[in-house]
């Protein structure tokens, strides 16, 4: 807990200053008047991959991908609450939405998959973020990588907002550019709303890979995943 009290001082702080930046460009409100409040118009579905008898990708060490992707989008989900952002998680422990009754691993990832796309297209104004790690087999490689959905405008524009957010805060060196997803993203490629996907980082770099299991560095990466989410619904007109 000691990490979230930090990063919510720390976040607490920021957000005071990205809204007092934002106030600047608002019209003068006359003193002794709120401002009126929006809300935020979308549902967003946070999505920590894989998870259960689905472990994702296994680094050099034994470190599951599943359990990276919670950690950070549990962060995501305490700074969610922190900021008022309506959310729903796809998981928030160990655990994966597979119909158990399937005979096959294959079948049960197929059912499991369809079921985070079917709660992201049931919820009210639904919007995907969906939080994985890369791995590769070349060692050099390292640094976030986000995906969206080519099938709507506002998925790449979420993507461009986030990606700048993480590199300009956590990943200066990190020039890789958003990517819109071929059909081996499925969530991705089948969306029917705005569908972002946010590899963090590579489990096959060995510097990276201490990075993300360090305590506070998820916390950090959470945030600044909120932050970029909180971008968008403003500039959206959503905040
Ligand atoms: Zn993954």
């Amino acid at each position: 807990m000691k990490k979230l009290f930090f990063f919510i001082g720390a976040s607490l702080f920021m957000s005071a200053a990205f809204f007092a930046a934002v106030r600047v460009s608002s019209p003068a409100i006359p003193v002794g008047q709120a401002p009126a409040r929006r809300t935020i118009g979308h549902t967003v579905i946070l999505d920590a991959g894989h998870g259960g008898e689905d472990g994702g990708a296994v680094a050099f060490d034994g470190t599951e991908e599943k359990t990276v992707n919670l950690r950070i989008a549990n962060d995501v989900s305490d700074f969610f609450v922190l900021f008022g952002v309506p959310f729903v998680q796809t998981r928030d422990r160990d655990t994966d939405l597979a119909d158990r009754t399937l005979q096959t691993i294959r079948e049960r990832k197929r059912s499991d998959i369809l079921a985070r796309y079917e709660m992201v297209n049931s919820a009210k104004n639904g919007l995907l973020l969906s939080i994985h790690q890369n791995m590769f087999e070349i060692e050099k490689y390292s640094g976030a990588q986000i995906f969206y959905s080519a099938n709507d405008e506002q998925s790449l524009r979420l993507a461009t907002i986030l990606r700048k957010v993480i590199i300009s805060h956590l990943q200066p060196e990190n020039s890789r550019e958003v990517k819109p997803s071929g059909d081996s993203i499925f969530l991705l490629y089948r969306a029917k709303r705005p569908s972002v996907l946010v590899e963090c980082g590579f489990l096959s770099n060995r510097k990276e890979l201490e990075l993300l299991k360090m305590p506070g560095y998820d916390a950090a990466f959470g945030y600044y995943i909120t932050k970029g989410m909180l971008q968008y619904f403003y500039q959206q007109g959503n905040v």
